[in-house]
This record gives C-alpha cells, structure tokens and sequence, in this order.
C-alpha cells in the first residue's frame, strides 16, 4: 500500500527559493524510486513575494494548504525590497501566521556536527565530532508573551519595565511529550532545564515534566539540569547531551549556542511541531532553515543548501517516520562534504567550491548510490 505524504513547499524569497529547488530535486528522486510513499506536493507563496502577488504576507488560500498538509518546508522570507511595506504585511508576518495558526509551540533545534566540518568548529575536534544533539524548545509561551509587558513611567520620572514568565502545567505537559517521543527515536535521553532554584516556573517545569516522565515515558532516561548549567555543559562536554527540552527564553539561547559549535548557518536545520492529529495521530509541522533569505547572494547560485536539505530530512523523520530514507539524506550529505565539496559559506583551503545546484545535485548523486 501506498503512503500519500501532502507536501506543501514554500520557498519564499531570495535564497529560499534556490535552496527548495534542491529540496524538490530530492522529492522527485524518493517518489520515483519508491512505492510505499508517494509525496504529493503543492506550492505557494509567502512573504515578500505573497505581498508583490497579492498584497498580503500569506493568502488565505495558502493557510488553507498549508492546514491541511501532512507537513510545510519552508524557505525564507524578505530582503531590502520589502522593507517599506505596512507592517503588518511585512515578509515575516506569514512566517508568523503560520506558526500562529498552525499552532506550533515545539521548536525543534538539531546540532549536527559533521566530521568533515570539525575543524571549523569553535570547540576542539574531540568536543564536537559526530556530535548530535536535539534542543527542544517552548515556543508559544514564556517570557516574550506573557502578561503584563510594559514599560511605565513612574513618578520620579525614571521607568519600569517588566516581562512576565509564565507557564501553565498544560503548555509543559505538551512540550515534555514532545521530547519524550523525540528521545525514543534517537538516544533515548532528555536533559530538561530550568531554573527552579529562583523561579517558579521553573518549580512548576520540573514537577510536570517529573509527572510526564513517570506516567508516559519511563523507559526514557530523564535528568533536571539548571539551566545555566546547562550553558555551561555544552561548551565542556557537549556529546553528553541527547535532547534538551526548555522553556522560550532559555531556549533561544541554548539553542544558538549549541548550533555555532557546528559551523555556518547554511547548515542549520529546524522544526516547528503542533499538536497530533486527532484522527492521524500526525503533527502540524513546519520545516525551515535557521538562516534568512540573505539577499546578498540571492539570485547568484552560491547559496548552500544543506540547511534547508537536512530540514527536509527531518520532515522525513519526524512527520513521515520514514527514518531509513532520513537517514540517507543525512549520510549524502556528510559523503559530499568529505569528498571537499564546499559553498563559500563553509569553503576551507583546498576544498573544492560549488555552488547551490552543484551541490543539490552531488547530494542527490549520493542519495542515488547509497539508495541503490
Ligand atoms: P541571513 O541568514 O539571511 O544572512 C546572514 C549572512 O549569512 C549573510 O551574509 C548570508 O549571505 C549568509 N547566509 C545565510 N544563509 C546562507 C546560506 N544558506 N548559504 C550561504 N550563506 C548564507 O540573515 P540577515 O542577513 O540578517 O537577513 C536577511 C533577510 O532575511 C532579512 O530580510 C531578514 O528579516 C530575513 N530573515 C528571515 C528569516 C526566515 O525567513 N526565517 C530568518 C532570518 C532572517
């Protein structure tokens, strides 16, 4: 029997759209050569060029397509031609009405460290070879959007400012399920971090995700870890971790940390997941590049597309549980670069440099033999 996987593809502007030309490459290439999964894809716009088509950052129509599909790969969006549009048509407002609607309050942050990249590291080789790690971060909630958010003036004429943190059990109790299920299909371990020493929230964090882990997931290894131990603990000993799951705010932090042990931005993956489907048991899911849509290299060939390639692998993973096809994608991806191909993002001497199709294509070439 045939598995139908609804594909919707949004490549955006400037680089995206170079960088979902070779995610389609890869598509063809699976739908050819399998029976048992069939993605059936569609297109539309978003961002910068949404708004030049139909003055808006996503069309309805688009919302609509993007609801009902299995899973969203997405590009990037804006550049210096929209930067005087209204605000709140401006590229980035689809990004966010997606995740908005869609309501995609897991975000999913790999740090991948490719051997054949150690050296670019800024942590020594035996720190980050073969690293592989999962940041899980709360999305939806936390500091940045909890009540009250404000600046006041106070008598004397100096000011207040305050940002509430605030979590409720039920917003926890989702995000810990999430890396819960995450860990079983990797190292089976989650690190979760907060910090219950001085707030309560973090009180709250440790009880819920204690309570998930005894009532759903006691097969997986659970450790608390304060989270600036945490921070810390990456840099010393980073392979110890396997998923980390997080609030908001320490969570963009981390998550950023833990990345730039690996190299560039063109090669850094992500995932955004909703709730399960209630008949399909599927989550909403959004993939996408952490990088931009880099506007001085758009249109020019030179952009790498391993950012967005290894999201596509992780649609694979973690919407489609088609994980031996992942982890093909992935090993295509190390080949190629241990061979010393390279874009001017990750070039090192005596590499050899390619640009965005070149690479697509050595990839699939990969992808091809290994299949075979
Ligand atoms: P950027 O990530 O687009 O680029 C930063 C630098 O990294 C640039 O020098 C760029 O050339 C380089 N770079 C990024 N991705 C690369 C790749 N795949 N290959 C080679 N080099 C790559 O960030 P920016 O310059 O701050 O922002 C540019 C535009 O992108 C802005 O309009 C910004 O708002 C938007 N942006 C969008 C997203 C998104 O769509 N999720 C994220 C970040 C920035």
């Amino acid at each position: 029997m045939t598995t139908h996987a609804a594909l919707l593809l949004l490549p955006g502007d400037g680089i995206g759209i170079e960088t979902i030309a070779e995610v389609e490459r890869l598509i063809a290439f699976f739908n050819a050569k399998s029976n048992a999964i069939k993605f059936d894809v569609e297109r539309d716009l978003v961002g910068g060029s949404a708004y030049d088509a139909h003055g808006v950052a996503i069309t309805d129509a688009a919302m609509a397509k993007a609801a009902k599909a299995d899973a969203v790969i997405f590009g990037a969006v804006g550049g210096p031609k929209w930067d005087k549009v209204p605000y709140e048509h401006r590229p980035e407002a689809g990004l966010l009405r997606l995740r908005k609607d869609l309501d995609l309050f897991a975000n999913l942050r790999p740090a991948i460290c490719y051997p054949a990249l150690a050296d670019a590291s800024s942590l020594k080789r035996e720190l980050v070879e073969g690293l592989d790690i999962m940041i899980v971060r709360e999305l939806t909630g936390g500091v940045y959007f909890g009540e009250p958010k404000e600046i006041v003036t106070l008598e004397d004429g100096s000011k207040r400012a305050v940002d509430t943190q605030l979590y409720t059990s039920r917003e926890i109790d989702r995000i810990a399920r999430v890396a819960f299920d995450l860990a079983r299909k990797r190292g089976n371990k989650v690190h979760s971090a907060e910090k219950r020493n001085v707030m309560k929230t973090g009180i709250l964090w440790n009880q819920v995700v204690t309570d998930v882990h005894r009532s759903y997931a006691p097969d997986v290894a659970l450790e608390h870890i304060l989270a600036d131990n945490c921070a810390m603990q990456l840099i010393r000993n980073p392979k110890q971790f396997d998923v980390i799951v997080t609030d908001n705010l320490f969570g963009d932090v981390l998550s950023d940390e833990a990345a730039m042990m690996t190299g560039s931005l063109g090669m850094l993956p992500s995932a955004s997941l909703g709730a399960p489907d209630a008949k399909t048991g599927r989550r909403k899911a959004l993939y996408e590049p952490v990088h931009g849509s880099a506007p001085d290299i758009a249109g020019k060939g030179l952009a790498n597309p391993i950012a967005t390639i290894a999201s596509f692998a992780m649609a694979l993973r973690y919407s489609f549980d088609l994980i031996k096809e992942a982890e093909l994608v992935e090993k295509a991806i190390a080949r190629v670069l241990d061979q010393g191909l390279r874009t001017g993002d990750i070039m090192q001497a005596g590499m050899k440099n390619v640009g965005t199709s070149e690479m697509g294509a050595a990839i699939e070439g990969e992808l091809r033999a290994l299949a075979a």
